[in-house]
């Protein structure tokens, strides 16, 4: 049988298994069905429900505008799929072909979809995690249980990471007219996504709204009263605040501990794979049948020197799903590189937040439009004297024009398309802090000799 008669039969009949039943998964499965698959297609997901869209989380469900089960993600089409849920992944067997489920079933597949995202990172002390009025905000139940405690009017609410969610969260509150402190370990708000100089301003724009915004400091306790609920943080600064709601917006940790024995290049960052989406192995050989898209894929991006880049957006997670699933079903030759360029958005203390491109792939930063302190401006990314990325406050409708330059390698600093270029605009280092983990994937040693032999084992980490 020749390959595109192998492609048709499995188009027709074959079995795809997508795990991680939310933004990516959906998606894919939509487009699977537009490409005509008409095999047999099974969702699993750990969360019970449709799947429903995370952004409004801290934001519209925050402010109790949209209900947290408001928030189901509009279906594209029926997908006519057989849907396990409730019940994690525990498992991927490549040599037979099939996810384990942590209740023991096994389901088979021919290809199969990983989109298993990210959770969000806990409180590192666990009785402390656990303590009444302490939240983290990745899922649904979080932002309801969260909206309950802010709407019930807290004395103080002390946010523990000033990233984007950390931040949007702030916001909200100040808007509720609630007292926050924002703690960051980092000099500034946002300054581990989009640098230094764009910290600053999201620095000012926090205290100019009431936060109590402390950088440079480290929550080192959480501390309950005797009915176990949470009511002062302890600081590295030796100082104190008593709050009784307690947000842990930490950042995210990939949802790849099922696939450990797996075989596949699995690590920190999330899966490896390559630019069409298919899974890479421990050895760095590409496989066949694994797809990979959304928060735990980690790809190289030919824009950006072929760097695998991770990345916690939206329209990423849509987009690779997409790429993904026409890949599933598609010849080599057929095949499309997922080359597109990221964008991501926030809405905090009244400003639309908006960029373009990978800021973090940048070694200086220039307003090339409008006012910082009217907080209505553009500033473009550069690397090595060519335009990376671009960021926008209440300014978004720029931003194509910026794409287009990263598209082009356009030169850094880039000429100021508008009369309102700032008179004193000067290229500033981007200034990132270091890293706090290293960019590591799997963790290997080489075994065989002959060239045919050659094999990488997966290793576990030693501490
Ligand atoms: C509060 C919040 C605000 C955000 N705001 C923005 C924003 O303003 N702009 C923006 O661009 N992006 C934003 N994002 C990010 C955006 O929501 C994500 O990029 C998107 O949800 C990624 O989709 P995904 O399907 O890859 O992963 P996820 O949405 O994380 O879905 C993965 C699914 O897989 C499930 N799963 C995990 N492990 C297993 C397993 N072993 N077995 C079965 N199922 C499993 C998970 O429970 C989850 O249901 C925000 C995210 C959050 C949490």
């Amino acid at each position: 049988m020749s390959t595109a008669d192998t492609l048709q039969g499995f188009k027709r009949d074959g079995r795809v298994v997508i795990v991680g039943a939310s933004l990516a998964g959906l998606r894919a499965a939509e487009a699977l069905r537009d490409e005509g698959f008409t095999g047999k297609l099974t969702m699993i997901g750990d969360e019970l429900g449709e799947p429903y869209d995370r952004p409004p989380l801290s934001k519209q469900v925050l402010t109790g505008w949209v209900p947290a089960d408001g928030t189901t993600l509009p279906r594209r089409r029926d997908i006519d799929a057989e849907w396990l849920l409730g019940v994690p992944a525990d498992g991927l067997d490549l040599a037979n072909n099939h996810v384990r489920l942590a209740d023991g079933r096994t389901v088979p597949f021919d290809r199969m979809l990983i989109s298993t995202g990210v959770r969000a990172r806990p409180w590192p002390v666990e009785a402390e995690a656990a303590l009444d009025g302490v939240f983290v905000v990745r899922t649904r139940e979080d932002a309801a249980g969260l909206q309950r405690a802010v709407a019930a009017g807290p004395s103080r609410v002390l946010i523990i990471g000033a990233g984007f969610t950390g931040s949007e969260i702030a916001s909200v509150c100040r808007e509720r007219d609630i007292p926050v402190t924002v703690a960051e370990l980092a000099p500034s708000p946002l300054v581990g996504g989009l640098g230094a100089m764009i910290g600053e301003i999201a620095a000012d724009m926090q205290r100019a709204h009431g936060v109590d915004l402390r950088c440079g400091v480290k929550v080192t306790q959480l501390e309950g009263d005797a009915q176990g609920r949470v009511r002062r943080a302890h600081f590295s600064d030796g100082s104190t605040v008593d709050a009784d709601v307690v947000v842990v917006a930490l950042g995210g940790i990939r949802n790849t501990e099922w696939l450990r024995d797996s075989g596949l290049a699995v690590g920190v960052w999330g899966v490896a794979c390559d630019a069409g989406c298919r899974a890479f192995d421990l050895n760095g050989l590409v496989t066949d049948d694994i797809f990979v898209a959304g928060d735990v894929a980690r790809s190289p991006n030919p824009m950006y020197e072929y760097r695998f880049i991770s990345l916690e957006h939206w329209a990423n997670a849509v987009e690779q799903a997409e790429i993904a699933a026409h890949n599933m079903v598609s010849t080599q030759a057929n095949r499309w590189p997922h080359l597109s360029i990221p964008t991501f958005w926030s809405i905090q203390f009244g400003v639309n937040i908006k960029s373009v491109g990978v800021p973090t792939y940048a070694d200086e930063v220039v307003v090339t439009q409008g006012s910082v302190a009217d907080h209505r401006f553009v500033a473009a990314y550069g690397y090595q004297g060519r335009v990376t990325a671009a960021v926008s406050f209440n300014n978004a409708k720029w931003l194509d024009h910026y794409r287009q330059l990263i598209e082009r390698a356009a030169p850094f600093p880039p000429p100021c398309p508008t009369p309102d270029q700032p008179l004193d605009a000067k290229p500033v280092p981007v200034d990132f802090p270091g890293p706090t983990l290293l960019a590591q994937g799997a963790t290997v040693v080489v075994t065989g000799h002959d060239p045919g032999e050659r094999r990488v084992t997966a290793m576990r980490q030693h501490r």
